[in-house]
């Protein structure tokens, strides 16, 4: 159902996010639990992080056929992807399709922000109020919006100055970007700029990218996808999904060897060369598995990628500001397509602003620190995202006592496995943070999360129970877990946004649960088996009827 502005609407589950997971959620909740259910969504159309990221080159990282929900044969069946690595526009095409397929688009109120989610003590019940006047009382209330949903853009003195466009790689325009005869600059060299700037350079007059850390990007070794591997992957789907779901990143590498030194150095060359050619993250998740854990052999492959880079890029002195110094694979790998040859361009130059930071932002351009001026028609930023919390904090989310969830985390994220915070009943997380979210296959985890979630709202109706939430104490054991397993890694000795140290003033902790999608599911399923052992169920009738708050 969708719901009417203006007046207060009662359901039993409010969904924010009409992306993968908002998607497979209310289907989950309107047609197998046959709940009422409404979801929420800013744009105008589904999608999620398809929707809005659209900067030319946006592209999945892993392979098509891995990208895609499992839950549904005919789906699966139905749906045949054109190239390896599916673009932006052939995903969210079938992310339409599968809204089509299933019936969902009459549930989702489209345009429509949510600006405030409170739970009432006494009724025991959400209530979620919309930019748009709605007013909606629920008993489940699921944050479907994505690890990746909130853009943050430095703010750099004189940054509302700037007289030409400006674009943010994040919300790009729908109708796309002409640059032909413009000059560029676009600030940022993550995944995102990566992916971006060898078409922006075929088309601009000049492109200057502003570079603070350079990037161990690989080749994503995209092609269209080969009719005979498609057809063999339709006919074995379960094997497919099955050895996904096994696999510590939800996608199978299985040329992946157990150490470097058990090699000799011409066999790991032969092996890395080898896992370049074989593309996306086969060398960064699938080369050798001491990699990510002893920074000796982390050392060769860093070392590995350097030299490719200094192949690729003819001017020496570009080159080593192209090559990165970090720990390889601390950050997330970047996967390109043309991006250091883009380097050889005549009208492409690289400024580093690491050594001299951008001082402010003009009416022409920018100045750095170093007092040298940069002038472009257009400006791109491309300087990430306030992952995890950010999207759930605009929620402006309020449990128990009247906490508000930024105050309960002010520490850093609080959860018991990434699902469910204490204080917040009833109130879930697809992909929060904790969970192995953004280092699993993304379909495949928010799957996961959709049937769990679906498992306890099950088991609360069938018995007659009114409220949910982790034990305080699990929180902290939960924590414990995530940062013991990252701390054995390489991991959080980098600054990255899965430590949330690339946002000024952000309390540092690592965000994602390492230890692999089955290990993780294991544990959930043992909650589930327990009867929902750290949790708190109850069953206490409300006090009172629904106070709208
Ligand atoms: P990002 O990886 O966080 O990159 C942001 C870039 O902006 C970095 O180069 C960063 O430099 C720079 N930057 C940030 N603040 C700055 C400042 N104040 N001054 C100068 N430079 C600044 O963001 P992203 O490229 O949007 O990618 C984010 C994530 O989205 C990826 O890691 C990936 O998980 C996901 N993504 C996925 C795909 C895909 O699946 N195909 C594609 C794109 C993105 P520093 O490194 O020095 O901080």
């Amino acid at each position: 159902m969708s719901v009417k502005t203006n007046t207060i609407s009662c359901v039993d589950a409010v969904v924010v996010g009409a992306g993968f997971a908002g998607l497979y959620m209310l289907h989950t909740l309107r047609d197998k639990l046959k709940m009422n259910a409404v979801v929420f969504e800013a744009a105008d159309d589904v999608g999620g992080t398809w929707y809005w990221n659209r900067y030319p080159g946006a592209r999945c990282d892993i392979s098509s056929y891995h990208y895609s929900f499992s839950f549904s044969e005919e789906i699966q069946q139905e749906w045949s992807w054109s190239e390896k690595y599916a673009a932006q526009p052939e995903i969210l095409a079938y992310l339409g399709f599968v809204a089509d397929k299933l019936d969902l688009r009459g549930n989702i109120n489209f345009e429509t922000r949510v600006i405030s989610s409170s739970f009432d003590e006494s009724s025991q019940r959400w209530t979620i109020k919309t930019d748009k006047g709605h007013t909606v009382v629920c008993k489940y209330y699921i944050s479907g919006v994505g690890t990746l949903s909130t853009a943050t853009i430095p703010s750099y003195e004189g940054k509302d100055t700037f007289k030409g466009e400006v674009y943010s790689t994040s919300t790009w325009p729908h109708q796309g970007v002409d640059f032909t005869g413009k000059t560029v600059g676009i600030i940022g060299t993550g995944a995102s700029a990566i992916q971006a700037i060898p078409l922006i350079a075929e088309q601009a007059k000049h492109l200057t990218v502003f570079q603070r850390t350079a990037n161990y990007a690989t080749p994503l070794q995209n092609g269209p996808m080969n009719p005979a591997e498609a057809t063999a992957i339709k006919a074995d789907y379960s094997r497919f999904r099955h050895e996904a779901r096994a696999a510590l990143a939800g996608v199978p590498f299985p040329n992946m060897r157990e150490s470097i030194f058990k090699d000799s150095p011409a066999e790991v060359q032969q092996h890395l060369e080898a896992c370049w050619k074989e593309g996306g993250f086969a060398l960064w998740l699938g080369s050798y598995g001491d990699v990510l854990f002893d920074e000796k052999a982390n050392a060769i492959v860093a070392e590995f990628v350097r030299n490719k880079i200094r192949g690729r890029v003819k001017d020496p002195k570009t080159a080593e500001l192209l090559c990165p110094d970090y720990l390889y694979g601390t950050k997330r790998q970047p996967c390109e397509t043309n991006y250091f040859e883009t380097y050889n361009r005549d009208n492409v130059s690289l400024v580093d602003i690491k050594s001299a930071p951008i001082r402010k932002i003009t009416e022409t351009g920018l100045e750095l620190s170093n007092d040298q001026h940069h002038d472009f028609d257009c400006l791109i930023y491309s300087t990430g995202f306030d992952a995890f919390t950010g999207p759930l904090f605009k929620l402006n989310l309020t449990g128990r006592k009247g906490i508000r969830l930024q105050d309960y985390w002010c520490e850093g994220p609080r959860t018991h496995l990434g699902l469910m915070t204490h204080g917040f009943p009833n109130f879930f997380m697809i992909t929060g943070p904790q969970s192995p979210s953004v280092l699993f296959n993304m379909p495949l985890g928010i799957e996961q999360h959709v049937e769990w979630i679906a498992d306890v709202i099950h088991h609360m109706e069938t018995n007659d129970l009114e409220t949910i939430e982790p034990e305080k104490a699990k929180e902290d054991e939960w924590r414990e877990v995530v940062e013991s397993i990252a701390n054995s890694t390489l991991m959080p000795k980098t600054n990255t946004w899965y430590t949330g140290s690339n946002i000024p003033g952000k309390p540092r902790s690592f965000m994602v649960y390492l230890g692999g999608g089955a290990a993780y599911k294991q544990v959930c399923d043992e909650v589930v088996d327990s009867e929902y052992s750290g949790f708190i169920l109850d069953n206490a009738a409300a006090t009172q009827e629904v106070a709208v708050l």
